[in-house]
């Protein structure tokens, strides 16, 4: 079932302190407190965006397994789980590419809840881990994400590639190096 349809269904509920979709407990989290929390989690972490993107992959991981229940084929789980994201606020998620067969994805974001302050580099790292952890699930083998373009240092939108690490071509390795 899609999360669209669950919602009309009323499968989603909050009782007795416990916030449910679809039977699982979720959690509503104040925008601004939820950026000062990343934003302390960073600092706390001396800024190491690589500890940042592997703190969001562990998430990615664990968020996948939700997308179970939908499963109908690979690419509408990751489309059905990536709705379910883009409803709770993280940004507006689009598969752009998919390649079961050799572990690849293309995923653009726009609207991403960590790009609304400006800089020079691609700023989602949390977001970038959870859809490397969400594909490394999905695809049963380990991968990884880069932020190729970031809203943040003035992109449109945010874009993250995802591969398996010794897959990226030489052309990605700085990001590779800067960011994994
Ligand atoms: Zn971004």
């Amino acid at each position: 079932m899609s999360f669209v349809k669950m919602l009309a269904s009323g499968q989603i509920k909050s009782e007795d302190g416990i916030f449910t979709i679809g039977g699982r407990r979720q959690l509503i989290v104040n925008f601004e407190t939820f950026r000062v929390m990343m934003d302390e989690m960073s600092n706390q972490l001396g800024g190491n965006v690589k500890a940042v993107y592997r703190i969001g992959k562990a998430g990615g991981k664990a968020f996948g397994e939700i997308g179970e229940q939908f499963v109908i084929d690979k690419e509408t789980f990751l489309s059905e789980i990536l709705e379910l994201t883009s409803f709770s606020g993280w940004g507006n998620f689009t598969v752009e590419d998919f390649d079961e067969v050799n572990g690849r994805a293309i995923i653009k974001c726009e609207n991403s809840v960590f790009a609304d302050r400006q800089g020079t580099e691609p700023a989602c790292h949390v977001t970038r881990g959870l859809v490397a952890g969400v594909c490394s699930y999905l695809f049963k083998q380990d991968v990884d994400a880069i932020e190729t373009t970031c809203a943040a240092k003035g992109d449109q939108f945010c874009t993250f590639k995802i591969m398996k690490l010794g897959d990226f071509p030489e052309k990605d390795k700085p990001l590779v190096a800067a960011q994994i």
